[in-house]
């Protein structure tokens, strides 16, 4: 990956009011990022889900449940997104309270467009850093190489060497296929390109530890005669539900 801010992130807003919903998501759209909207705690966790969030933008007042109740239930499943709170309460208390539960920022309104953007920005830059390696969540199933962490429905998951290695060849072309030849080179070498079994019996025990339906898997599909593919989020959303 690129080093500094990326200039597409994936922004969710999650904000109730529509007018600050909608400068937030016209300013940070027109800073380069894709921004999705969520008007209450209910529609952020499910978008949540559903797409992966490089940074969260959160309203603690939100109609159906409270902001800190909200952090407090993403961190439980996950270590990412980067969380920046966006609140009326200004006190210090608030903040610090904020910042226990799992937020990775604080801005009181009313603010500045301009500090905001340095704050989005800021985050981002170090987002990117840690990001070195594929990092892939979803709101069952959490992938961060780099780390080597595993996470299925809360519980870490345990990869041998080269299920990791077979994993991340297909995590950093995610969304395409790779053929049986292609990930044998990458992660076997080259002398090991006829062995398709290998990569089968690595599939296989990748699908057990880390899909719900091993046999249906979700993200790690069979292209007949061809290779393997990991779905990206996006496209498995893509064919659910039009984007925003
Ligand atoms: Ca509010």
């Amino acid at each position: 990956m690129s080093a500094g801010p990326p200039a597409h992130a994936t922004v969710l807003v999650v904000e109730d009011d529509p007018g600050m919903s909608r400068f937030l998501r016209d300013c940070l759209a027109d800073a380069g990022h894709r921004v999705s909207l969520a008007q209450d705690g209910q529609a952020a966790l499910q978008e949540l889900g559903r797409r992966h969030v490089d940074l969260l933008i959160l309203d603690l007042g939100l109609p159906d449940l409270d902001g800190m109740a909200l952090i407090q239930t993403i961190r439980e499943w996950e270590a990412s997104p980067l969380i920046l709170v966006v609140s009326a309460r200004g006190q210090d208390s608030d903040k610090v309270a904020a910042l226990r539960a799992g937020a990775d920022d604080y801005l009181a309104k009313p603010f500045s467009l301009q500090e905001l953007l340095a704050r989005v920005e800021a985050r981002l830059r170090r987002l990117t850093r840690a990001g070195e390696e594929p990092v892939m969540i979803s709101a069952s199933l959490r992938l961060d190489l780099a780390a080597s962490q595993v996470v299925r429905d809360g519980v870490p998951v345990r990869l041998t060497p080269m299920e990791q290695g077979v994993l991340r060849e297909l995590l950093r072309h995610r969304g395409r296929v790779r053929t049986h030849r292609e990930i044998l080179a990458a992660v076997w070498g080259p002398a090991f390109t006829a062995e398709h079994t290998y990569v089968r019996t690595i599939v296989q025990r990748l699908r057990l530890k880390l899909e719900a339906d091993p046999a249906h898997p979700r993200w790690l599909t069979t292209v007949p005669g061809v290779g393997y593919l990991w779905q990206d989020s996006l496209t498995v959303e893509a064919e659910g539900q039009p984007p925003r």
